[in-house]
């Protein structure tokens, strides 16, 4: 689709914002900026000025449309149902393609992230020599960057795992008393990084009786692809996607990350193939198949309680709070499937957040480009995470797991970030 095609297409979005301003009190970033431009109503007064050829796509243009979450609190909250998210999404495409992309962008996404063996080989190299690269902060596994490698030096990251997990698995898991068989989606995190997340997932569905899938040439999701205005390459990796698991003859599609999940469900319909045609008819075979972990658990296998030979008497209660990543509680069921399964473990105490879904500020690539403002809204996340008095922090999304971790890391917190299948896995393992 070319540039204008693109501009008709969202006009009919832009026209449908009344500019009522009530998108201004959710927006995390108007509440820290102030500014017009930084909340949903301005954004789309300036794509409408962009579409209407009234102003062009220079650099402040772009930079106030990039300064956006894409954490959708405005299209929840918004009375004349205005798709922000994909208001934001289709500029940042037409942007880049006015404007062009920097050679670095160009090689991550262009060239990395298009290619599965390349981006696995990266991942493998910057994995043999990070020792080099990265200093041990002593807190949480942590690690800074001890060279001028593009990362703020203040940022906390967790290493990568030394053997991915798709690397890691055999690409068939059998159960040997099968009630089901499942396709794990595994997303790029819980690949390489949280490898210890997607361990506790697949021995959880093999706990239950459910054979699982783990196709070696899965894609990156793509939505870091989208987000950044490269169209094109998140349609490259959602076929990619789509071909390979609508293909499969599982009972359901496994994710453990809410914006996999979210990508996998929505994004791939709604911004790519809305239009009838083969890979919309993947699309909806796939969206319709895809289930977060803990949903899954709850209620396709009626998890209900943890067997009793599994619960051992707690000495202690640990008390646990959970964060709702913006892509789980926008407009996707699940947040109360992931709670469900935390009450089942009798040595956890669940205590909530006044706010439980409100942004951690990491959006994606967002705490890349804007680091500060980013830790600006983070820090009042972590201030109501260390209010509850937790001894962890639970979320299902593993963005806001890697915000979490560099911000408590920072304040020399104690309080551990986990995803709740690794509690649930280490319930049914405390004989
Ligand atoms: S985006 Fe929605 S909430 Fe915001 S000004 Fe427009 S109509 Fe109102
Ligand atoms: S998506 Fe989030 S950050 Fe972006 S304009 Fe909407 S509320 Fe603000």
């Amino acid at each position: 689709m070319n540039v204008l095609e693109i501009i008709k297409k969202l006009e009919d979005d832009i026209g449908k914002c009344a500019k009522c301003g009530l998108c201004q009190s959710v927006c995390p970033i108007f509440l820290e900026l102030g500014r017009e431009s930084s909340v949903a109503r301005g954004k789309v007064a300036l794509v409408e000025a962009l579409s209407e050829g009234r102003i062009k796509a220079t650099s402040t243009l772009a930079e106030k449309i990039q300064c956006c979450l894409l954490c959708k609190a405005c299209v929840e909250n918004c009375p004349s149902g205005v798709r922000v998210d994909h208001i934001i999404f289709k500029s940042r495409a037409i942007i880049a393609d006015i404007r062009g992309t920097s050679s670095v962008k160009w090689l991550l996404l262009k060239i990395i992230l298009r290619h599965q063996w390349l981006l696995n080989l990266s991942i493998r190299v910057v994995s043999t020599f990070q020792i080099i690269l990265f200093k041990q902060t002593g807190l949480n596994n942590t690690h800074r960057s001890r060279l001028n490698i593009g990362l703020n030096r203040r940022r906390v990251v967790l290493p990568l795992a030394r053997k991915a997990l798709r690397d890691e698995w055999p690409e068939v898991n059998l159960s040997y008393r099968p009630k089901g068989k499942v396709v794990l989606f595994t997303g790029c995190i819980i690949n390489y990084i949280l490898t210890k997340t997607g361990d506790a997932v697949i021995k959880v569905l093999l706990e239950h009786g459910v054979d699982v899938v783990i196709p070696k040439d899965q894609s990156c999701c793509g939505i870091v692809a989208m987000a950044s205005g490269d169209e094109t390459t998140f349609k490259n990796l959602a076929k990619n996607n789509l071909k390979l698991l609508s293909n499969l003859n599982a009972d359901a599609i496994i994710v453990a990350c809410a914006t996999c999940t979210s990508t996998l469900k929505h994004q791939y319909l709604s911004l790519l193939f809305n239009e009838p045609g083969e890979f919309h008819d993947m699309a909806e075979k796939v969206a319709g198949k895809t289930y977060d972990i803990s949903d899954y658990l709850i209620n396709i296998l009626r998890v209900r309680k943890i067997p009793q030979k599994y619960l051992k008497s707690p000495s202690k209660k640990t008390i646990a709070t959970y964060h709702d990543p913006c892509h789980q509680r926008c407009g996707q069921r699940g947040y109360r499937e992931q709670r469900e399964l935390i009450k089942m473990i009798d040595y956890v105490k669940l205590k909530e957040m006044p706010m439980p879904a409100r942004c951690c500020g990491g959006g994606g690539s967002f705490n890349l480009s804007y680091y500060s403002l980013s830790l600006k809204i983070a820090e009042k996340r972590v201030t109501d995470i260390e209010e509850t008095g937790a001894d962890i922090v639970l979320t299902n999304c593993s963005g806001c797991h890697m915000q979490l971790i560099d911000v408590l890391t920072q304040r020399s917190s104690s309080i551990q970030v986990r995803h709740p299948v690794d509690l649930y896995y280490e319930a049914l393992n405390a004989v």
